[in-house]
């Protein structure tokens, strides 16, 4: 390919909406234009990296003994009636109507879809197993889409559904899965981790995320420091702390003016603050949530979502509060009419003696107070958050903190989608049995903004050579020089002959710009020829991940020597 033919229209300013390096260089090097919020179109630069990544993706797949197919993006509401997402999925889903008002909409994932065009076709046991996937553009009406196709409204995925006749069967499709993607990400040179996730919105239990690490990631993960236990923050399962037992005594009101915190009023009362209790009021649809954990611990909302069965959380207002019974700052599980307020304690609360917690009354606390004795909570579960230092729910060790860019998930779905859509299959016996399914997501153009993440410097992107769009340009520093232009021109046809995928710089610019374009744009290798490489019969060459530059005799082993150069680095 010639530069001057090239579509790949640089920028020389960082784009002002774009906050994070993924966002500003895949648009700064002519890699993605915005046509809409949330929405790009890939220049040739960077569908040539989505097309690199996909191929990777087909390989892993295609090895696992995945089957490709390709689903429409416009599904009928009746499917999702179907399986009672319809009126759940909430405001992220793209609605539409046709002509005759049918409701319809763009696809944010496929699970209906695939479940009911396998429901018709898969009878019997033996058509089983299967696993089907598909790469296509995805569609969720991100209430704030940012950080470019970081949180985009449309974009690529790879999505793939497992049928199975049972538990065991799914299992072994699970792990056929994950092993493809640790393998698909390290093909595509990301620095990741997999991590327990919760399973969210799609449901079912049982879940890998594959964490791309980057400060810029969105998720917060935790790892322990000697096993190989991760989990995302919000799944971060934790142990039962154990505390001491003390003979309980009898709870007792006590005033406490002006003490609106915990601190507070541990410091007034002369209590250590693992003695006390926290309170957070939320709004859902089934009502108020009160949730009570150890004065020093914070609330894990997923793990509430979950414990509640609910969909959504608000901090509750003074208003519900009042309607519940009790008032922001002195809020305590006692006394409260659990009909109609929901009490939700953390499993440390429950083993802890002598407490002080709010008495739903403005200016007073409770000492003294036992859960098992003076309170009837209605749900006892692990809400906490987990917190740095903590210990590792599989080991003795601690758990650490990290940020990572969520590429991929896959999940156990079990008979979650099977049931509601009657996916069934027959079995040896002709009984009729429900399928167990299970979904695999890979965000294909959030794995090129990941990589950019993990690979950039202050001049650009630093392509891994596994998924660069090129791997080599050549850059003649005068293209009015006809002894430089016929020794880059012949340079460049050999590497073509020889199959590498190389560019030449044939535009007539000085040669800081073209410098500062390779650089800008990544290509792993840049080759230079002047007067002054030609002097030596040789040219320059220019690793650009180590800056590593050497000098290349333009004999006739110099492409052989160049594809043994371009075969070390990643
Ligand atoms: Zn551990």
């Amino acid at each position: 390919m010639r530069v001057s033919k090239l579509y790949a229209p640089t920028l020389r300013e960082v784009p002002a909406e774009a906050e994070i390096a993924s966002h500003q260089l895949l648009l700064r090097a002519g890699f993605m234009r915005k046509a809409s919020g949330g929405i790009y179109t890939y220049l040739p630069l960077g569908w040539r990296v989505i097309r690199k990544i996909e191929a990777i993706v087909r390989e892993e797949m295609d090895d696992k003994g995945a089957q490709e197919l390709l689903m429409p993006i416009v599904q009928p509401a009746e499917i999702w009636q179907e399986s009672g997402r319809w009126d759940v999925y909430g405001a992220e889903m793209w609605r539409l109507k046709d002509r005759h008002s049918r409701a319809f909409c763009l696809g944010p994932t496929h699970e209906e879809m695939i479940t009911t065009i396998v429901r018709n076709d898969v009878r019997s046991y033996r058509q089983l197993p299967i696993n089907l996937y598909q790469i296509q553009d995805k569609f969720r009406d991100e209430r704030r889409p940012r950080f470019g196709l970081m949180r985009s409204r449309e974009f690529i995925m790879k999505d793939a559904y497992s049928f199975d006749k049972d538990e065991a069967g799914l299992e072994v499709s699970y792990k056929g899965m994950y092993e493809a993607y640790a393998n698909i990400f390290k093909r595509c040179g990301l620095v990741f981790r997999p991590v327990e996730a919760d399973s969210g919105a799609i449901g079912g239990s049982g879940s890998h995320e594959f964490m791309a690490l980057a400060e810029s990631g969105e998720a917060e993960i935790v790892f322990c420091d000697s096993c190989d236990y991760a989990a995302n923050t919000e799944k971060a399962e934790l142990h039962l702390i154990k505390a001491e037992t003390e003979t309980a005594l009898d709870k007792e009101e006590v005033v406490t003016p002006d003490c609106k915190t915990i601190v507070d009023v541990c410091s007034y009362l002369k209590l250590p603050i693992e003695k006390s209790i926290k309170a957070v009021a939320y709004q859902s649809e089934k009502g108020l949530i009160l949730c009570f954990v150890r004065g020093d611990h914070e609330v894990n909302e997923v793990k509430v979502l979950n414990t509640c069965d609910v969909l959504e959380l608000e901090m509750a207002s003074e208003t519900a509060l009042i309607e519940g019974n009790t008032v922001g700052g002195y809020m305590g599980p006692i006394g409260i009419d659990t009909n109609k307020v929901m009490v939700v304690v953390d499993q440390n609360v429950m083993e802890m003696s002598n407490l002080c917690c709010g008495a739903n009354k403005e200016g007073y606390h409770f000492i003294n107070v036992n859960p098992n004795k003076d309170f009837t909570p209605t749900h006892v579960a692990d809400i906490r958050l987990i917190q740095e230092g903590d210990p590792c729910p599989h080991c003795n060790g601690k758990v650490e903190k990290a940020r990572g860019i969520e590429v991929g998930q896959v999940f156990k779905l079990f008979t979650k989608y099977s049931e509601p859509l009657k996916a069934t299959y027959l079995d040896e016996n002709g009984k009729a049995k429900p399928i167990f399914m299970g979904c695999y997501g890979i965000g294909v153009s959030r794995t090129m903004a990941a990589a950019v993440e993990q690979y950039n410097d202050k001049d650009g992107i630093i392509w891994p050579k596994s998924i660069a769009p090129y791997h080599i340009v050549v850059v003649p520093v005068n293209v009015k020089d006809v002894e430089t232009m016929e020794a880059a021109e012949d340079l460049y046809i050999k590497l073509k002959n020889a199959g590498v995928q190389v560019l030449i710089d044939d535009r007539d610019e000085r040669p800081g710009v073209k410098f500062k374009d390779a650089d800008l744009i990544g290509y792993p290798v840049r080759v230079v020829i002047g007067p002054k490489t030609l002097a030596e019969n040789s040219a320059e060459v220019k690793m650009r991940k180590s800056g590593e530059v050497q000098m290349l005799t333009l004999d006739g082993d110099c492409v052989q020597k160049l594809i043994e150069m371009l075969e070390k680095i990643d």
